[in-house]
């Protein structure tokens, strides 16, 4: 398959390119090699995108629900067809195996725009009666909406976004991470074969400064950022000065509490889920395993076990289970905190080096022994490095759980029900689970707490952060004033 893009962005309707623009190259990460090159927007593209977004507003709203829903649905359906070559494109993208990718992105999106394209129809306000007088309300699209992209799960995250804010009868421009820009560009060519009018759903390169640039434009109304903490920041201070409504979702740093009454082999499951799963590239990753002392050695002894199952290789290869880290920069990010947590004291227990193969693979590492104070059980890795720590009670797993500034997900594992929903209600965080982990359902609200965010994706939550009330008082007569 040939990486290369038609033209580097896709504004109102069609694919564009101004030469002008500053050179991103795309690295494939299972080999280091360029396979595609796009340009960054420039000024006159992002005028472009914008003004197309917002000329394209009122008729897009004008439309039915049922009219805009139709559309999605007839995008979900296509991706759905094309699933192989999207999951071909993503994995070249990002370097997560095709395996994955053929379960996990355009299927993902795909669900995004049939279920947000089944919802469009049935948006509607309220009415109230006031005595003699009543009020209604009217449930309106904010206006142009940004969406700014993390490069871990491109399609993904370009219909999470894009699914509610177009069902809602806004438009977007949406800027994808400058790691992987490829696989945007795609949702954007499927919508417009699926009927979607030009300019209501447009792809602008670039890197953080495209992004500032479009957060600033005082014709935006909404800013939906998937990205870490300190961008977070950022793109929350300018959306606030032009006071405009903000989605974050950001990175986390979140537990998973495994008690001595788990089924361990599903423990086990769950952990590598919460792990090592898109190698460990996954903001909602269970990173601090907190296991009971009673299981915790036959945990570990049969997590290293399980962990010679991964299968690391060509990702293309569908036997490959395993794939490299999205960039040599995170790459080297990663191998930082596994000298940390070598150096700060932790126990390696499997892995803990670069792969000796081409592309940036990371071995699946596991620390035992880690205390709360590390940097490896602080700070957010964005791979594949589980930590494990020891616990008595629940009441210290849940405290040392909640003892972090993020707040994006939670998981327990346990056979007793009430501990379950026990613990589940005390997390401090948006998305937990029980004897799960990382499943995200397009029907599960998906968002995060503290640090991690603001807003939620998914579900009929969604809409909440797409569109707005207006309420219209209707007087019955007679006037009354007061002279
Ligand atoms: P990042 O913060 O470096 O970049 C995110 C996006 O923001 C990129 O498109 C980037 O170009 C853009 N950007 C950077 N500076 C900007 C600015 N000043 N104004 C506007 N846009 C700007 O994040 P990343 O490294 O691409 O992704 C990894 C991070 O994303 C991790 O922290 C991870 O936890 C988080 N993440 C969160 C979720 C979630 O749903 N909560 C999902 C995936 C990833």
């Amino acid at each position: 398959m040939d990486a290369q893009p038609t033209a580097s962005h896709h504004i109102a309707g069609g694919y564009a390119d101004d030469p002008e623009g500053a050179e991103i190259a795309c690295i494939y990460p299972a080999s280091g090699e360029e396979i595609a090159k796009v340009r960054g927007a420039t000024p006159a593209l992002i005028e472009q995108s914008l003004a197309a977004a917002d000329a394209a507003r009122a008729e897009w709203a004008g439309l039915s629900g049922t009219e805009r829903g139709r559309i999605l649905k007839r995008a979900a359906e296509a991706m759905r067809d094309r699933n192989r070559e999207l999951s071909t494109l993503e994995t070249l993208d990002t370097g997560k195996p095709l395996q994955e990718t053929l379960v996990a992105d355009a299927t993902s999106g795909a669900d995004a725009l049939e279920y947000f394209g089944g919802l469009a129809g049935s948006l509607a306000g309220t009415t109230h009666q006031v005595g003699r007088d009543w009020v209604y309300t009217r449930r309106e699209p904010l206006g142009v909406c940004v969406g700014i992209g993390a490069w871990n799960y491109p399609t993904q995250i370009a219909c999470w976004k894009a699914a509610p804010a177009l069902a809602c009868g806004n438009t977007m421009v949406f800027k994808p991470s400058e790691v992987t820009p490829l696989c945007a560009l795609k949702v954007a060519e499927i919508l417009t074969e699926a009927g979607l009018p030009a300019g209501v759903f447009n792809v602008v390169q670039g890197r953080g400064d495209v992004g500032a640039a479009l957060v600033r434009d005082p014709r935006v109304a909404k800013v939906s950022l998937t990205g870490s903490v300190p961008t977070g920041a950022k793109v929350y201070a300018a959306a606030a000065e032009g006071i405009k409504s903000v989605t974050m979702e950001l990175g986390g740093k979140s537990p998973l509490l495994i008690f001595d009454d788990a089924d361990l082999e599903d423990a086990v499951s769950g952990a590598i889920m919460a792990n090592f799963y898109a190698s460990g590239q996954v903001c909602s990753n269970g990173t601090r395993v907190f296991v009971q002392d009673g299981i915790r050695d036959a945990f570990v002894a049969r997590l290293a076990e399980r962990l010679k199952g991964a299968v690391m290789g060509d990702p293309m290869d569908e036997a490959t289970n395993f794939g490299p880290l999205v960039s040599a920069a995170q790459m080297e990010k990663v191998l930082g905190f596994i000298d940390s947590g070598r150096a700060e004291g932790a126990t390696l227990v499997t892995g803990g080096r670069r792969a000796e193969r081409p592309g940036f693979f990371v071995e699946p590492t596991v620390f035992a022994d880690v205390t709360d104070d590390m940097t490896i059980a602080r700070e957010e890795i964005f791979g594949p490095v589980a930590s494990i720590l020891s616990f008595a009670d629940e009441a210290e797993a849940v405290a040392r759980a909640n003892a972090t500034p993020y707040g994006l997900s939670a998981g327990v594992f346990t056979r007793d029900l009430a501990r379950a929903h026990r613990v589940a209600a005390a997390f401090e965080a948006g998305s937990c689970f029980i004897n799960a982990y990382n499943l995200t359902p397009v029907e599960a609200p998906f968002g995060g707490t503290k640090l991690s965010g603001v807003g939620r994706e998914n579900s009929a939550a969604a809409i909440e952060h797409y569109s707005q009330l207006k309420s219209v008082y209707v007087g019955m007569g007679p006037v009354e004033a007061a002279y």
